[in-house]
């Protein structure tokens, strides 16, 4: 078998992280230290993370979907309590709800940014909701400001999935800075990349140690008060959730050039903007590029035309995907179930074409000219 011809390496592949000789070098390092499970790099990962974004805290964890299952349970969600989030996100975020025995309450997004609203949410609240957990689809912030009073009236916390949206903001204000429990992941093709990785941005101190404890089997001392000492009191259950040295030194790395790569994401999003427009039967996903650091590139093509074109441009060469299926349609959510018709209908419309800050212009190009190819000989056998 052949492979076959790409005139685009960079475009062939979905997404990658962006990784320099920098990080390679940090993560060499970190490794000969000879001392890289939570450390002092872990400890420096968080305050400059945390300066990056402005706050004062941020407790760095293994991955995102444990950042995620920790906030919950810092908010206090317990067994029974309802979460609401939009089933179109990765399956990730509803793992996470289950795994502290909450159920998630699946809703609809706004099918031109794939993003939960007020109104959404607010359709949605039953009097067991305890929490909303906005996913921040493609870097676009979700701003529910206009319902914050009355989901603090009613006891409900916002626990927001930022997976997709380091470096984005609300107007002048970064995701991570409105006083709300936001989850990052710093997994491997995330904006941020720490290998794998997470982070959880507290509301409070007590919020803050209460995770830190979490992500540590329970045990709320310090890593280095444990070894000077002959015993450790596990005060708590926990999880195993430490993010190494190691993680935490390409962390560093990244986020001292985090301001280039985010530069990049945009201007790319931009060239496929302009690339895209006035191709026929084709809508972008709106990122709100002005304020986001775009995670992904995704359009909506005519629902039967999806799966076909989906095969040929990958026939192709081309790293299509789709992002997401929707999680109430997914097995071992069933029990959660609901009708959710715009969801479905998206869920069977999207293709996320290849981005990443290896590609160029041209790459971009290349992808926008073969879709409409694609297209074009979808149109002759229909
Ligand atoms: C990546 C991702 C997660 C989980 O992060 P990991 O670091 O992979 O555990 C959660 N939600 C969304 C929307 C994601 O894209």
């Amino acid at each position: 078998m052949s492979k076959p011809h790409t005139l685009s390496e960079p475009a062939s592949v979905n997404a990658r992280p962006d990784l320099t000789e920098s990080d390679y070098a940090a993560a060499s390092a970190a490794l000969r230290a000879g001392q890289f499970g939570h450390g002092a790099a872990t400890d420096q990962f968080e305050r400059s993370v945390a300066a990056h974004l402005g706050v004062d805290d941020v407790v760095a964890v293994s991955s995102g979907t444990a950042a995620l299952q920790i906030a919950l349970t810092v908010a206090g969600i317990h067994r029974g309590d309802e979460v609401i989030v939009p089933s179109m996100t990765y399956c990730a975020s509803i793992h996470a709800i289950l795994a502290g025995g909450a159920r998630p309450r699946f809703i609809e997004v706004d099918p031109t940014t794939l993003c939960v609203t007020a109104e959404t949410v607010v359709e949605a609240l039953t009097t067991r909701t305890r929490a909303v957990m906005p996913v921040l689809y493609g870097g676009r912030a979700v701003d529910l400001a206009a319902i914050h009073q009355l989901l603090d009236a009613r006891g409900i916390s916002v626990v927001e999935d930022a997976a997709h949206a380091f470096g984005s903001s609300v107007g002048t204000r970064l995701v991570g800075t409105a006083g709300l429990l936001t989850c990052f992941s710093f997994g491997p093709i995330k904006n941020l990349t720490c290998i794998e990785g997470g982070a959880i941005v507290p509301r409070t101190p007590s919020e803050a140690a209460a995770a830190r404890r979490l992500r540590a089997l329970g045990i709320a001392a310090s890593q280095a008060h444990r070894i000077a000492t002959t015993t450790y009191t596990v005060d708590s259950a926990g999880l195993r959730a430490t993010m190494s040295a190691v993680h935490a030194a390409v962390g560093c790395s990244q986020l001292e050039r985090f301001a280039r790569s985010a530069a990049h994401r945009r201007e790319l999003w931009r060239t496929y903007r302009d690339q895209l427009h006035g191709l026929d039967g084709v809508k972008l996903i709106d990122v709100d590029v002005e304020n986001s650091v775009p995670f992904n590139c995704v359009v909506r093509v005519h629902r039967g035309a999806r799966d076909r074109l989906h095969t040929r441009m990958r026939d192709n060469g081309i790293g299509v995907g789709v992002h997401y299926p929707p999680n109430h349609l997914q097995p071992a959510f069933r029990r959660w179930h609901r009708p959710l018709p715009v969801t479905e209908r998206v869920g069977r419309e999207i293709l996320s074409l290849p981005f990443h800050p290896a590609m160029t212009a041209l790459d971009v190009e290349h992808v926008v000219c073969q879709l409409r190819g694609a297209l074009d000989s979808e149109g002759s056998t229909r």
